[in-house]
């Protein structure tokens, strides 16, 4: 592992400052992700502002316009809180799936938004990945295994899948990301937080140089309480999502008022499935319906050699959140 140097701030200011002054350095929460990148020589940095003991960068808020997540609260304490349970089950449970409890022990919400790819040749020097080094190629595309990759949003360039569960919640809800900088605050639609691959991979994300995520906030709406997130994995204690969905709906009698559905597993990015949600919206819900937008999710993708398998299982996966999801919005 290479040397680094290392400040803890004290503040979202001093760590601001700090991170806008020195090129290089990367900001450490929970260090869940970034520990383990940095040991494998992934990740360079030159040194790491703590930002783990930032009082005002903690806690969670449900009120009744909104739901605000402080970034620097843990994944654990967020996941099993009853009040979110209630007012949000898709919120809560996309937490509680994802990981180990050691790593939700640990982890903070920041982070784990903005957590790394679990592609096999992003973490292993000894293969050619253009998102570890631009331009040296795709070990992946190039004969590698696909049954984890990306079968949405991929590019010639990358097809690596985005890995988290939680964000998936968030993007069907319309979260909005709050960023602080030395140059001031910034609102982002989460939906615009990260990038597809295209032709630069390593730029995965729109935050600029020195911002540093500070709350994250969701507005709240009727369809959060008929919401639910349902993650198909090969084992039910952590792993990764081979195809998941966050849902949300709202009834209007028997007809779809609302109707929220978000892809993981599946994608480059966190997925808004807007075509699948346009299936369901005025219709009278039914198992049918659901299967026909759990097919809509799925119209425009494009499977790897060894990820053909995604299509099926993840119209499934959304099928069935949203069964289980039209019970909850039943009351
Ligand atoms: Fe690297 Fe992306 Fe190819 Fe994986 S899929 S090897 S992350 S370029």
């Amino acid at each position: 592992m290479r040397n680094f140097d290392y400040h803890r701030a004290t503040s979202l200011q001093d760590a601001a400052r700090h991170l806008g002054a020195h090129e290089g350095w990367q900001v450490l929460a929970g260090g869940t992700t970034m520990v383990d990148l940095v040991k494998l020589d992934v990740m360079k940095p030159t040194g790491l502002v703590d930002i783990s003991g930032i009082p005002e960068m903690q806690g969670m808020q449900v009120g009744p316009s909104s739901i605000r997540f402080g970034a620097l609260a843990r994944m654990a304490d967020v996941g099993d809180d009853a009040t979110l349970r209630s007012a949000c089950p898709a919120l809560s449970e996309s937490l509680w799936k994802a990981a180990s409890p050691q790593l939700r022990n640990t982890a903070r919400l920041g982070g784990n938004v903005l957590q790394q790819t679990r592609c096999p040749y992003y973490r292993d020097t000894s293969y050619a990945c253009n998102k570890r080094e631009p331009d040296s190629g795709c070990a992946a595309l190039d004969g590698g295994r696909t049954h984890l990759h990306a079968i949405l949003g991929g590019s010639k360039q990358c097809v690596a899948m985005y890995p988290g569960d939680w964000a998936q919640a968030l993007i069907a809800f319309d979260a909005v990301v709050t960023v602080v900088s030395t140059t001031g605050v910034r609102r982002i639609p989460f939906a615009n937080l990260h990038r597809l691959p295209g032709d630069s991979p390593e730029i995965e994300t729109t935050l600029k140089r020195g911002e540093i995520i500070a709350m994250i906030e969701v507005p709240v709406v009727p369809a959060m309480k008929g919401s639910h997130y349902l993650k198909a994995r090969d084992r039910e204690s952590y792993a990764f999502a081979a195809a998941s969905a966050a849902v949300g709906l709202a009834l209007d009698g028997n007809r779809v008022s609302d109707a929220r559905i978000a892809l993981g597993g599946v994608a480059a990015k966190p997925w808004r499935a807007s075509a699948a949600e346009a299936v369901l919206k005025g219709q009278v819900f039914s198992e049918a319906l659901a299967r026909e937008a759990g097919r809509a999710a799925f119209a425009n993708a494009t499977p790897l050699k060894d990820s053909a398998y995604k299509i099926a299982l993840g119209a499934d996966v959304v099928a069935g959140a949203l069964m289980t999801a039209h019970q909850r919005a039943k009351g």
